[in-house]
């Protein structure tokens, strides 16, 4: 055609591509979920853009997904009347790879040894357009930006390059975005409205945006129309009308997951600042929780006006809850600066936090095996709350679960019940593993004298110890640092010293303190000190950090650090 120009797929994609055309997966009709995904995006994007510019609206004011199916022809439409993209967008946003989650995808496909094809992996990632070309032969995508004159065409069949071209008016849409699918031979079905209705239903039914499917009646000759969903926010609603599945559906389009919720909180605030919170902690890791950038995700809305989910709705060390804060009273038009220090975000992300976080406690209380895979999932992520918010450093060490020597789980509140008697401080050792720890013998004192030992092996461990103050009156104390204050817990007697006399025990000490002044001045400046402790119980020496100063643990991580 005339000004066309044909385009290579970035080397990922086309790696991507070829494996959604391969895929041997059995899930395949998730690809609707995410093209009506995209569209209601696009929707949400233009509806924000409007506020300000209500122009761009006014050729076509009512926001709609159209799926359109044609069983003869094999053709699945997707049509939306959202932001539509420019020729410079689509060359962009379907040529090569933006998303961190198919990036992601890649990596993990990667690293896979075991000969995964990957088919296994699809269902753990939202990937997005790309994946229509596991049902299509071929995809059309007509294009035209909000408020452009211009519409453009891309279309490829997924082998390795794309075509655009200048679209036509008659085949574009006023506004918005049209994907064709020419399904494949054996996906005919996702042609079929019962096929459609059946998929739509199940992963799309709450997306903010209406969808109508206009289908080709072969008998009547006519097209029949049917509205599949209203696009009515789900977070209005009463909680009672609402069921599972349909907050598991939610959950499953906000957050591009395709896990369950382990914990679903719903409420609206009402007082002095009103809003409604649909938010959920996911039952998975998503792939970039550690993410150098580590945003958060919840989408905040204004009286169902999508704004951004990109505003820190919540602490760094909350970003793996997702979901929705829909506010009344932020003005509609506010720009993305001014939301940075807006004093009703600032009201309504402090109530959403603690509410979370009192959320989360519950949970511990009353379901401890969910709430243990919760914090197996996210614990390291909370724990960076720990010395990221000394405000609610006392609520957070009520979620915190620990590894220690007197078995897994075990809480701050359990350990200071458990405490030996003249013991004053709350012990831990840092290593990269609990079995390394295990290993070490400077455990060896406590556990003779049956003292529990915190094992910690996140690596925020080493940061939130040096901060924390303490608990419930409880320093924190390393047991590689410093003269191990054991000495003041009782010990029961080893059996070989048992019936020895006074005389012969007085005589070992003299021997042993002879024994540390020749190894202080054999060692001379390569140590600080040398003295007898109480730490060990069967080995002979160990190496110990001074009181003041960073923990040998800290100390080891700064130097990897250095390189
Ligand atoms: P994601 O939605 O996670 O960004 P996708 O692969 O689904 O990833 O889509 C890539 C990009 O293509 C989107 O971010 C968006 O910019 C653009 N896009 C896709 N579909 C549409 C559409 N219907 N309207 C406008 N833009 C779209
Ligand atoms: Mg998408």
């Amino acid at each position: 055609a005339a000004g066309a120009e044909t385009h290579s797929f970035e080397a990922e994609v086309s790696r991507l591509l070829h494996l959604m055309v391969h895929a041997v997966y059995s899930n395949k009709e998730i690809f609707l979920r995410e093209l009506i995904s995209n569209a209601a995006d696009a929707c949400e994007k233009l509806r924000h853009e409007a506020l300000t510019n209500s122009d761009l609206t006014r050729n076509d004011p009512t926001f709609k997904i159209t799926l359109s199916s044609d069983g003869k022809a094999g053709t699945l439409k997707v049509v939306d009347n959202g932001v539509g993209m420019s020729k410079e967008e689509l060359i962009d946003n379907l040529g090569t790879i933006a998303r961190s989650g198919t990036r992601a995808f890649l990596d993990q496909l990667a690293s896979s040894s075991n000969g995964e094809d990957g088919s296994a992996l699809i269902g753990q990632f939202g990937i997005g357009f790309y994946s229509a070309f596991m049902v299509a032969d071929s995809v059309e995508v007509v294009s035209r930006r909000a408020g452009a004159d211009e519409a453009w065409r891309w279309s490829s069949d997924g082998m390795g390059s794309y075509e655009i071209a200048p679209a036509s008016d008659e085949d574009a849409p006023v506004r918005g975005t049209k994907i064709t699918l020419y399904l494949k031979e054996d996906e005919k079905s996702f042609a079929d409205p019962v096929t459609i209705r059946r998929v739509v239903r199940e992963y799309s039914s709450h997306v903010p945006v209406p969808i109508r499917l206009m289908s080709y009646n072969e008998e009547a000759k006519a097209i029949d129309e049917e509205e599949l969903t209203d696009g009515s926010a789900l977070w209005i609603k009463p909680k009672s009308d609402i069921t599972e599945e349909q907050y598991t559906e939610f959950y499953q389009h906000t957050a591009g997951q395709f896990d369950h919720p382990a914990l679903t909180i719903h409420y609206r605030a009402e007082g002095r600042t009103e809003y409604n919170v649909l938010a959920f902690v996911p039952e998975h890791k998503p792939f970039d929780l550690f993410d150098p950038n580590r945003k958060g995700r919840i989408k905040l809305y204004v009286r169902r006006v999508f704004i951004t989910d990109d505003a820190d709705v919540l602490p760094a060390y909350l970003r793996f809850v997702r979901g929705v804060v829909d506010s009344e009273d932020i003005p509609l038009n506010i720009s993305r600066e001014m939301l940075q220090d807006n004093p009703i975000l600032n009201a309504i992300s402090k109530g959403v936090t603690n509410r979370i976080l009192s959320e989360l406690e519950k949970l511990a209380n009353k379901e401890e095996e969910k709430f243990a895979s919760v914090w197996e999932a996210f614990g390291p992520v909370i724990k960076e709350g720990l010395y990221e918010d000394p405000e609610r450093r006392d609520q957070l060490f009520k979620l915190v679960r620990f590894n220690t020597t007197k078995g897994d789980n075990r809480t701050l509140a359990q350990y200071v019940e458990d405490l030996k008697e003249n013991q004053t401080a709350i012990y831990y050792a840092l290593g990269d593993s609990k079995e390394a720890i295990l290993a070490s013998p400077q455990l060896e004192g406590y556990q003779a004298r049956d003292v529990e030992v915190l094992l910690l092996s996140d690596a925020v461990d080493a940061f939130w110890v040096q901060t924390a103050l303490g608990f419930d009156g409880k320093s924190f104390k390393s047991i590689s640092q410093g003269g191990a204050d054991l000495d003041l817990i009782e010990k029961p007697e080893k059996e070989e010293d048992k019936g020895k006399s006074e005389e012969d025990k007085a005589k070992e000490q003299g021997d042993v303190a002879e024994l540390v002044t020749f190894v202080k001045e054999t060692l001379g400046e390569a140590v600080s000190d040398v003295r007898i402790s109480a730490r060990l119980a069967t080995s002979p020496v160990c190496i110990v950090a001074p009181d003041y100063g960073p923990d040998r643990q800290l100390e080891k991580l700064m130097r990897s650090q250095k390189g």
